[in-house]
């Protein structure tokens, strides 16, 4: 007899993992492939993260200090919170799954607009929860629809701002109106994991609102302005009584010693912070000018990443990105299969993306409707 597991867990997949980039790079006879399909820091490490873990060496015999107090004290400083309205993660990741395992009965209903962020969906799941999907209006996540999908067995509402994998936001006020009409008793989960990107004058900052409504937590991540993708980790805002509730679910030694050390040391690290800003600034504004001048659409980003439309099944041209060495990801999987996710990488990785692109479009993809056209 079969080993029996939960029925919550049938109506997720099982985790495929990715194929290795050095399995396609051997199969398609590539020295390099340059990765542009998860939205990670390309522009280098943080000298002053990079010390940080450099220095960790002697300490690797020990635990890690389980409640993260340097990082703690240096983001307590930088935004104006309390110690106790933190809490750390193994990458937000863990936190939208400790979100789910802490506010989430078997049965609960949890709203979640869509295409966005999947872990919200397989987290909710795992706890036995229901998600009710929304879909996005002009490829935006639209707050009264949001509210609307909200009944009274609503326990959580996931917004991912700026939207992940479409790069648009809602403004501070279409924020606060939704707020004031959601039900104390569900939380509002937002995720902002591409934050330090966006650049609206009206985006909201979730790391103050939750002083005003006591049922928001904002979530942020080293691993994309910070560029610390491979250490694993993340942390949370909210209020005390917010925080407690996920402190019970969290595993006490959760984030490790070397993520720590290095996300204090990016912390740190103001030039760094600024450059990757800019580059990525210098490059939304490139990929904009081109793809305006060959009439290709795209959806304007306050993140790390654009979405452009071919017109036709991405997918031929994820593998024609691949050939020629880059990693980029279709817009299938998010249900927007005619669309491309680009990650907005380094100045020359940007016009790699953008050769790539107007030697296909001459090539007929897309109908051969440019020739020869420069950026
Ligand atoms: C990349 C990303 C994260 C970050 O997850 P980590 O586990 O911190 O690496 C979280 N949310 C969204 C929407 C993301 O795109």
């Amino acid at each position: 007899m079969p080993v029996k597991y939960r029925d919550a867990l049938r109506a997720i997949d099982p985790y495929k993992p990715a194929r290795s980039l050095e399995s396609v790079k051997r199969e398609l006879g590539l020295t390099e492939i340059i990765k542009l399909a998860g939205n990670e820091n390309n522009h280098g490490v943080s000298p002053e993260a990079a010390r940080a873990f450099a220095e960790l060496r002697p300490s690797l015999t020990r635990y890690p200090d389980m409640n993260c107090t340097i990082l703690r004290e240096a983001l307590t400083a930088r935004l104006g919170v309390n110690g106790d309205e933190l809490i750390f993660g193994n990458g937000s990741f863990e936190l939208i799954s400790l979100i789910a395992q802490t506010f989430l009965e078997p049965g609960d209903e949890t709203v979640i607009p869509w295409p966005s962020f999947g872990w919200y969906k397989l987290a909710s799941i795992a706890v036995g929860a229901v998600p009710v999907t929304v879909p996005l209006t002009s490829h935006t996540i639209d707050l009264d629809a949001v509210l609307s999908a909200v009944t009274d067995r609503t326990r959580v509402v996931w917004l991912c701002n700026p939207n992940n994998p479409t790069g648009t936001y809602f403004t501070l006020s279409q924020l606060r109106a939704f707020l004031d009409r959601l039900p104390g008793g569900t939380l509002a989960a937002l995720d902002e994991a591409y934050i330090d990107f966006a650049h609206a004058d009206d985006f909201p900052d979730g790391a103050s609102l939750f002083r005003e409504y006591d049922n928001v937590i904002s979530l942020r991540t080293f691993s994309k302005v910070y560029g610390l993708a491979s250490l694993r980790i993340g942390y949370a805002i909210a209020g005390t009584p917010v925080i407690d509730a996920i402190n019970r679910a969290r595993q006490p030694i959760n984030v490790n010693a070397a993520a720590q050390a290095a996300a204090a040391g990016a912390l740190s690290d103001d030039a760094y912070y600024a450059r990757v800003v800019a580059a990525n600034a210098r490059g939304r504004e490139l990929y904009y000018e081109t793809l305006t001048r060959w009439s290709v659409p795209y959806i304007p980003t306050q993140g790390n990443f654009i979405m452009l439309d071919t017109g036709r099944d991405s997918a031929a041209a994820v593998l024609e990105f691949l050939k020629r060495g880059v990693m980029i990801r279709g817009g299938t999987e998010f249900g927007m299969p005619t669309w491309l996710r680009i990650t907005i990488g380094s100045d020359a990785e940007n016009r790699k993306v953008l050769d790539i692109l107007r030697e296909l479009l001459g090539l007929a993809w897309l109908g051969g409707i440019i020739q020869n056209e420069e950026y």
